[in-house]
């Protein structure tokens, strides 16, 4: 028996978007409220509010109504001012994208760079702006989600916050899958947004701004200003004031679901549920004779495992064996991981333990499909013994 290419997969583990919560769904079916109406305004100022709690931020987040590559874009342009150094901090796809929208704004870029399958360490960035005072802006990405790899942000936020340059962190993989937050991050910009972990669509940015990021962006007179890129136009959303546009209504009350469902399970719970996925994948993958693409487990991110594709094994090959066999859908790495890892992604609703058993089970399955001796018994017993000890 194959699953067909034109049903959708039995078993998504995929690293965003993921299969959204059934009360999420519920939610946005609500008939669509017009904003500008007192009810609409309320339930707004309600979701800051749920979003402030899950993000532990001293001001209101703010909410940008688009996916979070939307968040991305607009903190580059609104934080660095014309003539800037910016320092990025790369360790994948993410990191080094990023640079990208910086180089349009800033005077000038600098980056420091590892290898992807590594982390970036506290004490280089420390190393780096002692030679680069004029460093005013950093920026970094947390889970590198095509390297599935973490990047230590509490240690690399406090060394960037010693120097006193603003910091802009990618935690869209990240947050509401671990203990991550923009004060933990000691982040100046913070992006999250509801297509990862929270398990909502991805067609929202959350953003946690410090009190310093507002005060630089307002003297910035680049910002974006009366823009679709703009920060600045949805400060007056947080004190419940005017909307800067349409917000995304449907998108608001997916978002407030997931948020109801984030602090109903318990924020520790939810990121414990996706370390206990993470650590009966790892324990599975290793099992079965298979490497793991982080160079060291300690660097392993809690929300995705990418495994090394196997000498002589073409890893499309591989995604479409476990995809028609099994029915299980796996991502590809990107860029300069495509080809060289499969991701397996745990976030959200799909973070549960159970699932590194059928991720190994599909993986084992297609890489013997293709002649690999892969032992997926091993890795089974394996990942379930990892989740009978937790
Ligand atoms: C998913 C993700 C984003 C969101 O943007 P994409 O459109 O999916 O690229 C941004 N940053 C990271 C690290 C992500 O994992």
């Amino acid at each position: 028996m194959r699953y067909a290419e034109d049903r959708p997969a039995v078993l998504g583990l995929t690293t965003g978007p993921v299969a959204a919560w059934p009360e999420v769904l519920r939610a946005m079916a609500r008939s669509v409220a017009y904003d500008q109406d007192r009810p609409f305004r309320e339930f707004y100022a309600g979701v800051l509010a749920k979003a402030r709690r899950a993000m532990r931020t001293p001001l209101p987040p703010v909410v940008l109504h688009g996916e979070p590559v939307l968040g991305l874009e607009a903190a580059a342009a609104s934080l660095i001012a014309p003539g800037e150094t910016v320092l990025l901090l790369v360790s994948g796809v993410y990191g080094k994208g990023f640079g990208g929208w910086a180089r349009r704004h800033a005077g000038r870029v600098l980056e420091l760079e590892v290898h992807y399958d590594d982390a970036i360490a506290p004490a280089a960035v420390e190393a780096m702006l002692a030679r680069h005072p004029e460093v005013a802006v950093v920026a970094a990405c947390e889970i590198d989600t095509p390297s599935g790899t973490v990047n230590p942000m509490p240690a690399i936020g406090a060394a960037v916050a010693r120097h006193g340059a603003q910091l802009i962190v990618d935690a869209v993989s990240a947050f509401g899958g671990m203990d991550s937050h923009p004060a933990g991050c000691s982040a100046d910009i913070y992006v999250a947004g509801p297509g990862k972990c929270l398990g909502a669509p991805p067609g929202l940015t959350l953003l946690g701004v410090s009190a310093r990021a507002w005060a630089k962006m307002r003297a910035n007179p680049a910002a974006p200003r009366g823009s679709f890129l703009s920060i600045l136009d949805w400060e007056a959303a947080g004190d419940g004031g005017a909307f800067a546009h349409t917000p995304s209504i449907a998108e608001m009350y997916g978002l407030d679901a997931a948020l109801d469902l984030y602090l109903a399970e318990g924020p520790e719970e939810v990121w414990a549920r996706h370390a206990a996925t993470a650590r009966a994948m790892r324990a599975g993958v290793l099992a079965m004779g298979l490497s793991l693409w982080p160079a060291r487990e300690a660097i392993a991110a809690p929300t995705v495992t990418a495994v090394r594709t196997p000498p002589g094994i073409d890893e499309a090959a591989l995604r479409h064996e476990a995809r028609a066999r099994f029915g299980v859908l796996f991502s590809a790495g990107r860029r300069e991981t495509l080809g060289r890892l499969t991701r397996i992604g745990h976030m959200g609703p799909a973070a549960q333990p159970i699932h590194a058993v059928a991720a190994v089970a599909a993986l084992g399955g297609a890489l013997a499909a293709l002649g690999h001796p892969a032992d997926a018994g091993a890795g089974v017993a394996a990942a379930l013994a990892a989740i009978g000890t937790q």
